[in-house]
This record gives structure tokens, sequence and C-alpha cells, in this order.
């Protein structure tokens, strides 16, 4: 457990695959329970075996058996285990290039068309007909199976939105709002609390933060038009000289997880920013990850580490230097790897 001062410890990641999920029973016991780890958000986007629209599952389908598998072992370690579904940005596997189980069957949800090599990661149009009611009812498998309390949404990095003949004539933040509206709307009929990333509802100007941890493109605007109980996980891996959107959801009253990634110091310097100005609404601290989950437990084991992950070229040992940093306060941190890009 971290020696920050708020309650919780967690932990974002990517679902297993179906293979890995009796590993992942066993490596929630045996090392996150330890850690003082007490929340985990998995990301699962369409790596689901739906029932109500099949054409819409991903490469890595876990099955109803698998997902309850894995609640019941959090659940007796006393860790609440999140879903987490794209549910407006990165429609894409993970090369950003093929679109994911949804549009991939149905591309006619998609703001923009979609192409051999798209500029960014593709997003959905909130005002495609039809879009909604389907996501919910992918939403309700997931969150069945699951027996889910918290869901979250994503909603990070949505760079398409505004762009077609639906949308284009209307302003980001209203498409940005309507469409969080209607989703905590479904959530909230089934008692369920939505959880979402931040970086969509910060003001890159504002903030003095670029395109990726803020909008630049005016959807920031959605903030306190929303509900205040949607919960955000704000985002922050660089070293700023300060971290405003602390300050920024607890004026809007959202309560906030602090998700650094990979880089202690940089870890350090955002939790320490937000313990110097926490508006009373910090929750914990979550760690991300983005790397396969397998290779997450082999360095958490000791083992070799295997071919680096892709997106992050020698990623591998910051992140777990950076978890052990955070989740392992008293060990001395490991060394500062040195980079294999
Ligand atoms: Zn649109």
């Amino acid at each position: 457990m971290h020696n920050y001062p708020w309650k919780s410890a967690g932990i974002c990641i990517f679902a297993p695959h179906a293979d890995e999920v009796d590993r992942f029973c066993a490596f929630v016991k045996d090392v996150f329970a330890k850690d003082g780890i007490d929340t985990i958000v998995m990301i699962i986007r369409y790596n689901y075996l739906f029932e109500s629209h099949p054409e819409c599952r991903g490469d890595w389908p876990l099955s109803k058996e698998d997902v309850r598998k894995m609640a019941a072992a959090c659940r007796e370690c006393g860790i609440n285990l999140i879903p987490d579904m794209n549910l407006l940005g990165h429609q894409t596997v993970q090369d950003y290039i093929d679109p994911d189980g949804l549009l991939r069957s149905h591309p006619e949800f998609s703001e923009t068309p979609i192409t051999e090599a798209p500029e960014y990661s593709y997003s959905l149009c909130p005002r495609a007909p039809g879009l909604f009611e389907l996501l919910c009812d992918l939403i309700d498998e997931i969150a069945d199976a699951f027996e889910a309390t918290d869901f979250h949404v994503g909603i990070d990095e949505v760079f398409y939105i505004g762009m077609c003949d639906r949308c284009k004539d209307s302003d980001p933040g209203d498409l940005l709002a309507d469409w969080l509206c209607r989703l905590h709307t479904h959530l909230a009929d089934k008692g369920i609390t939505m959880w979402m990333w931040g970086d969509r509802l910060l003001n890159s100007y504002e903030c003095g933060h670029g395109p990726w941890d803020a909008s630049m493109n005016g959807t920031h605007t959605a903030l306190g038009r929303v509900p205040n109980d949607i919960v955000i996980t704000d985002w922050h891996y660089h070293n700023w000289p300060r971290f405003p959107s602390v300050e920024i959801f607890a004026r809007a009253g959202h309560p906030i997880w602090l998700a650094p990634f990979n880089v202690a110091e940089n870890a350090k310097l955002f939790l320490d920013y937000a313990k110097e100005h926490d508006g009373g609404n910090i929750v914990g601290i979550m760690e991300t990850t983005w790397v396969p989950i397998s290779y997450l437990m082999d360095a958490l084991e000791g083992k070799p580490a295997k071919p680096s992950e892709k997106w992050y070229p020698g990623s591998m040992p910051h992140i777990v230097r950076c978890y052990k940093s955070i989740f392992r306060p008293d060990e001395p941190w490991d060394p500062m790897p040195e980079d294999d890009e």
C-alpha cells in the first residue's frame, strides 16, 4: 500500500487472454492483494463472447465463466474488479489501424470513414442511428458477467468528434456532454457507478498540457454539464511543472483517482503535487500499465522480460520500477533501467 494520504490503491491492466485466466487469479492473491491493491480497472474492450451481438466480439474473447472466475478471485481478496470498454474513442486494436470488434462488423458507426491507414484510432459517432442501443446491450452483458458495481467507459483521446455530416454543425463539448449523460443514465438505472478518463474534460490551454493529457478540440466544455458522481481517472505521465487537473476536478466535484504510468520520478511529481493541492476528492492512486498482463505478471514475479510491447519499447522495467516505488514504499527504488529503443 502506498504512503500517500488517500485510502485506495488501484491498477489499470489489460484483460488476460482466456488461457491466462487461472494464472491471473492466482496472481491477484499472491501479488496484487499483498501489495494492498483494492481496485482493478480491467480493459476488456470488445474481448468478450457477446451473445446479443456476436459479430462484435474482439480477437481474444473471454467467456462469462472466465470473467466470473476473475471477479470471484478479486472479491475474495477484497478487490473491486471494474470492467473498462472504450465507448467513444480507441476503436482500433493495438496497432491503432485495424478496427476493433464493433467497427469491424459495423463500420457505419465510425465518425470518420474506415481507411487503410487512419491518422489515429477511430472514434464512434455519438449520433449514429442504432449505436447507443447496441452498446447498451454490450454494456449489460459485460456488467452482468462482472457483477459490476462500477463501469469504466473509456473516453480518452477522442480526436475524431464533430466531423461527420450528422455532427459537424454541433459543438464538440455539447456532443460529449450529451453522450456522457446518456451513458450515465443507462448505468445509473442499473445502480452502477460510471468511471471515465479525464483528458477530454480538461482544457489544454488552461492546463498547459499537450493534446493527449487535455483537449484541444473543444470537448472540455462538457465538464460541469455531466453528473459529478462520475469517477475520473486523471492520467498524467510527464514531468509537468504543475497538474491543475487536480484542482479543476475538485472544483467540479468529481471523485478522482490519480493515474501515473511508467516513470517513477514523474509519478512522484504528480502525486506530490496532488497531495499539496488536494481538494478532498482524491480516492486513491491507480497505476496504468499499457502492456499485456502476462508481461506485467512475469516482471513482478522476477521472470526474464519478453520482447517489449511495441507501443512502449523498453517500458516494462520502468512500469515495474514505478509500481514498486508507489505500492512498496519501504523497498528502495530499483536503479533506472536502460532503454532498449
Ligand atoms: Zn458523428
